[in-house]
């Protein structure tokens, strides 16, 4: 079925806000998500594959751990398991259908951006409201030229944080994608937010590499993952700032080589068809209507999976780190492993270590982004 006959109506859509609790208007997203989640999760009309993940979340064992006095949240979810297993970005990938081009058939969503995107439930849920934000056509998971929508999508989408993981950082799917989740439910976002507010969380703390009037770029030192973060009123600002940063990242990248389970830098990409061009991120952007100003976060990544996950059995911990184990979230969906990080936080401290960009690298791209003018 092609994504275009998967939009809800406006009919239907105002249906659903009359029933909800937010009032019928048709041109706020964020009531046009809810929306539509409440139509994807309702028994009778929704989704069942998300119906029995929102079951298993709401039941699933949690803990807080403290990493060097860094504070994480290890969560045994088995409604990850696809997205932890998946293997698109691998050496020899199966060749998969698309099923961002192939959506099911309880599937719905929300054209956006005059339908160059689909607003759909992620059946792949940490959280409630967890969305996926699909290009309508089959496009490479490479982000140039797509920034300028995420900026779009978070000034109307208020209420979430917009992710992008890079294929070769965490992206289950070849085909472009954002992602998306109710804004202060992941305890990373909600660290970063305190120290922007001048909180303290026990050891980290911020290093300003820009501080102009119109953009500030800070790094979040001691939190055991490199951790950029920038800040704006202007969309103008930010676009020039990334596009900057997105060339400096991809220059520093070139000596991703010759470490141990990392891919090299600028491998043919088997599922993709194409060279690796692109530096491996994940990234958070959030617009504050209150405040108009964006906070975007990026994760300069080695790659997307710490070495134990290629050790043999009793030793092998199954772990994919993309955006929400950025954002501090660790996702298992094995008891065995589970029970393993929450008993050794210092095999936690080696997922990181093991993803986040290496400390040679990243000190060179903090000196790129303080010739930035
Ligand atoms: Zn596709």
């Amino acid at each position: 079925m092609a994504t275009s006959d998967k939009f809800l109506t406006a009919e239907e859509l105002r249906r659903l806000l009359e029933k909800s609790h937010y009032p019928p208007d048709t041109r706020d997203y964020n009531h046009l998500t809810e929306a539509l989640l409440l139509q994807q999760e309702n028994s009778k009309t929704g989704w069942l594959r998300l119906i029995k993940n929102l079951q298993i979340i709401k039941n699933c064992p949690r803990q807080k751990v403290n990493v060097n006095s860094v504070e994480v949240l290890t969560m045994l979810n088995p409604a990850r398991k696809q997205s932890l297993t998946s293997t698109t970005f691998e050496k020899n990938p199966s060749p998969k259908k698309c099923f961002l081009c192939n959506l099911e058939e309880e599937q719905k969503g929300i054209g956006i951006l005059n339908n160059k995107y689909i607003i759909l439930a992620n059946p792949g849920v940490t959280f409630r409201g967890d969305l996926t934000i699909a290009s309508t056509k089959h496009e490479n998971q490479i982000l140039k030229g797509h920034f300028k929508d995420m900026i779009e999508i978070a000034k109307l989408l208020t209420n979430f944080s917009i992710f992008y993981n890079g294929a070769m950082a965490g992206a289950s799917s070849t085909h472009f994608h954002f992602q998306g989740s109710y804004k202060n439910r992941l305890i990373g976002e909600l660290q970063i937010l305190k120290l922007l507010k001048g909180g303290k969380i026990n050891g980290s703390y911020l290093t300003a590499l820009i501080d102009t009037s119109s953009l500030k770029v800070l790094s979040v030192e001691r939190f055991l993952r490199k951790t950029i973060v920038i800040i704006t009123h202007k969309a103008e600002s930010l676009i020039s700032f990334f596009e900057k940063f997105y060339e400096c990242i991809a220059e520093v990248s070139k000596d991703i080589r010759n470490f141990r389970h990392a891919p090299d830098f600028g491998s043919y990409i088997k599922s993709m068809g194409i060279k690796e061009t692109e530096g491996r991120m994940n990234i958070m952007l959030r617009y504050e209507p209150g405040g108009e100003y964006f906070i975007c976060v990026v994760f300069p990544k080695l790659t997307n999976r710490p070495t134990f996950y290629f050790e043999n059995d009793a030793n092998k911990i199954i772990l994919g780190f993309a955006i929400k184990e950025s954002l501090g979230t660790i996702i298992t969906f094995r008891k065995s492993d589970y029970k393993k990080l929450i008993n050794n936080p210092s095999l936690i401290k080696k997922a990181y270590t093991d993803t986040t960009l290496p400390d040679e690298l990243f000190q060179r791209l903090i000196e790129k982004i303080k010739e930035y003018k």
